[in-house]
């Protein structure tokens, strides 16, 4: 529970995420717990998937619907709070926000991480993209075991 240990729980996770048959695609998914004033992910959203509302503190919401996988989120989120996530086969790739030196390169096998900091898997490094958009955000593209759909995080180290 984020309160206690600074992360959420599995079932926190699981209430950020579309049915699983909505992951055919890259879709954003939100990680934003608590209520702070703060808007990017909405105000970037070409196609207003992402509602905030009037009171600048209510938590985000999004329609996985109008979703289009573009990535104007996670490069707009200042709490690397957003992921992009689809399903193919037996994996789980992740498009996920990165600012850490080194940044991983493509074909290298890095650590994944889950919520609470644990090693949990491999994650194969799939493409690292950095754009004008993404100022000093790096977007990497991994792919881990489906199973670790709601686990996985992040990467750490190359292995
Ligand atoms: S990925 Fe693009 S379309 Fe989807 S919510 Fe984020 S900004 Fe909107
Ligand atoms: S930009 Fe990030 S931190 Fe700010 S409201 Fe959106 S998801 Fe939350």
């Amino acid at each position: 529970m984020i309160k206690v240990n600074g992360y959420p729980t599995k079932e926190q996770v699981k209430t950020k995420f579309p049915k699983i048959e909505k992951l055919v695609k890259p879709i954003a998914i939100i990680e934003c717990y608590q209520e702070i004033p703060c808007n990017p992910c909405s105000t970037s959203c070409p196609v207003n998937a992402i509602t905030i509302g009037e009171d600048i503190n209510k938590i985000p919401k999004i329609d996985y619907d109008l979703c289009i996988g573009c990535g104007s989120c996670v490069y707009s989120c200042p709490g690397l709070c957003i992921m992009l996530v689809s399903i193919k086969e037996d994996l789980a790739i992740f498009q996920i926000p990165y600012e850490l030196l080194p940044v991983p390169l493509t074909g290298e096998i890095w650590s994944g991480i889950d919520r609470s900091g644990h090693q949990i898997c491999e994650a194969n490094i799939l493409k690292t993209l950095k754009n004008k958009q993404s100022d000093r955000t790096v977007i990497v593209t991994v792919s881990v075991p489906k199973e670790f759909l709601y686990d996985f995080s992040t990467v750490g180290c190359k292995l």
